[in-house]
This record gives C-alpha cells, sequence and structure tokens, in this order.
C-alpha cells in the first residue's frame, strides 16, 4: 500500500483502489465508481481529466480517459447508491436541470436575460449532493490510509452523512452562475494575499455548469468580501425543506475565478489535489 500511496502523489489518477477506506463514511470495504458531478447533470459523455495547469515536466501526468463521464473510484457503494444516488442527487439534478430548462427557454424566446432570476431548489439535499461528490473527487490519496484527519473534510463528512445537521459554523459555500462546461475540482487551494500576513483563503472549488462552488473553511478576516459572492445556506434542518436559488446572471466572475486571482492576489495548490475534466473531443490513446 506504501508503494501504492507514492504512486498516486506522482501522477493523476481517478482510480482508487478496488477496497479502501471511503471518501465519505471512511468505512473500509470495495470502493465504487462516483460520478462528479452526477450523471444526472449531464456528466455521462467520455471525458478526458487532466492538470489544471498543465503537465509538469518532472511528474509527466498524462491526461486520464475516464469512460461515460468523469469519475472516481472512491466511495463504497452505500454511500454511491444510497446516500448520493437515491437520497440527495435528485436535488441537485433536479436544480441543474430548472437552470438548463431557463436558458432554452430565454434563447429560444431572445428574452433580455434579467439580473437575476430565482430556481426552486432543495437546499439541504442540494448541499450534501454537491459536498459528497467534491469529497470523492481528487481523493485517491484518502481512501489508502485509515486516519487522515482533516479539519474540514471531516467536517463535510459528518454533515453529508447526518441528514439533520446543520452546515458548521466553520464552513462557508460560497457559489455563482458558471456558464462553463470545463469541470474544475481544486481539493485543499488557498488564495494568498501579497502584503497579507499570511491571511488565506483555505478551501475546496468545484465548478461544472451551471454552478461555481466555493467550500471555505474558517476564514479569518473578510477578504472573500471583495468578490460578492452569494452564499449558501441551509435555513432549516429538514432535509426536504424547500426554498429558491438566487442566481446573479450578471457581472459574472471569470470562468478561471478563483484560481487566477488578480488584484495582488496567489493561488496555492497541491497537484494531485487539482483536476478538471471535459468531454472528449478527439481520440487520445490508451493509458
Ligand atoms: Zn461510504
Amino acid at each position: 500500500m506504501a508503494d501504492y500511496s507514492k504512486n498516486i502523489n506522482e501522477r493523476l489518477t481517478n482510480r482508487g483502489p478496488n477496497v479502501g477506506y471511503c471518501a465519505i463514511c471512511r468505512t473500509h470495504g470495495p470502493l465504487t465508481k462516483d460520478h462528479v458531478p452526477p450523471k444526472g447533470c449531464g456528466n455521462i459523455n467520455d471525458s478526458v481529466i487532466s492538470h489544471v495547469y498543465g503537465n509538469n515536466s518532472e511528474k509527466p501526468g498524462r491526461p486520464v480517459l475516464s469512460q461515460g463521464g468523469s469519475h472516481f473510484r472512491t466511495i463504497c457503494g452505500r454511500c454511491n447508491n444510497t446516500l448520493l444516488g437515491t437520497e440527495y442527487d435528485p436535488a441537485l439534478s433536479d436544480a441543474v436541470r430548472g437552470v438548463e430548462a431557463y436558458f432554452r427557454v430565454a434563447s429560444a424566446s431572445r428574452l433580455t436575460l434579467p439580473r437575476t432570476q430565482l430556481f426552486d431548489y432543495q437546499p439541504n439535499r442540494f448541499l450534501r449532493s454537491m459536498l459528497g461528490h467534491l469529497l470523492a473527487a481528487n481523493a485517491v490519496p484518502d481512501v489508502t490510509e485509515k486516519d487522515r484527519v482533516i479539519p474540514l473534510d471531516d467536517a463535510l463528512r459528518a454533515y453529508v452523512l447526518d441528514p439533520s445537521a446543520t452546515l458548521p459554523d466553520e464552513v462557508c459555500v460560497y457559489y455563482w452562475f458558471y456558464p462553463h462546461r470545463r469541470r474544475v475540482v481544486m481539493k485543499h487551494s488557498a488564495m494568498g494575499f501579497f502584503g497579507g500576513n499570511g491571511a488565506v483563503i483555505y478551501g475546496h472549488v468545484f465548478k461544472f455548469f451551471p454552478f461555481g462552488f466555493w467550500v471555505v473553511w474558517d476564514e479569518q478576516g473578510d477578504r472573500s468580501k471583495r468578490f460578492n459572492l452569494r452564499r449558501l445556506t441551509d435555513s432549516s434542518s429538514v432535509i426536504s425543506a424547500s426554498s429558491r436559488l438566487l442566481l446573479d446572471l450578471s457581472q459574472l466572475p471569470p470562468a478561471n475565478f478563483p484560481e487566477a486571482p488578480t488584484d495582488n492576489g496567489m493561488w496555492l495548490v497541491t497537484d494531485y489535489r487539482v483536476s478538471q475534466a471535459e468531454d472528449r473531443t478527439r481520440r487520445i490513446p490508451p493509458i
């Protein structure tokens, strides 16, 4: 197992071992492939998973072909099929389809888009679905070691696994309209600031059409306020609660937000914790 851990740190991979510690419930057992985002969000075509910043000459991580959508073998069958697939994913897929349907109608009727638009959704299931798949993404290093204490991920796991829990105070989930097909996951990344005396905004980034999410952990200060992002909250502890999601349709962040900061910012990542996926448009040689 030590060699396996060493190897996965040297290249990008979406395939965990057949048996390991589930990236969500941490139970040891057979691992299954989790679509990130779920299939109901349109993640069904053969995809190429690659590094966000291109290949590193010292660790030439070749793009990985992922058949039938981008997926990661990192979670157990129960978390995959029951917890996410049955309990939470329909809420995320419904919200994605609601936004898609709105834009289909708007483009067909050539209406001028409003500055904001409301969409029906179930916030508690929506959030848990998104966070569950985020835990599964780029998580191959997490499934080989039993005791990986990572406060942000521990907090997210507890929230995803307990349908009556509320989002911990240390976790802030920002979101924005992301009208792009490139799917991006950046785990344990941080935004720093020149002259910031070491202050960073640390967390996970997850982007897939039509949403961008930035899951920030225990931010000190208010540096994230400058981006004017909206925040997802769970207004009730009832898992089936419904609400309306407000999406800003104008003055969007750039496609490469937040990983290409301007204004005296910097972006810090660990190579194998960041990846992007796109539908395959041309044939690449088998790995
Ligand atoms: Zn599990």
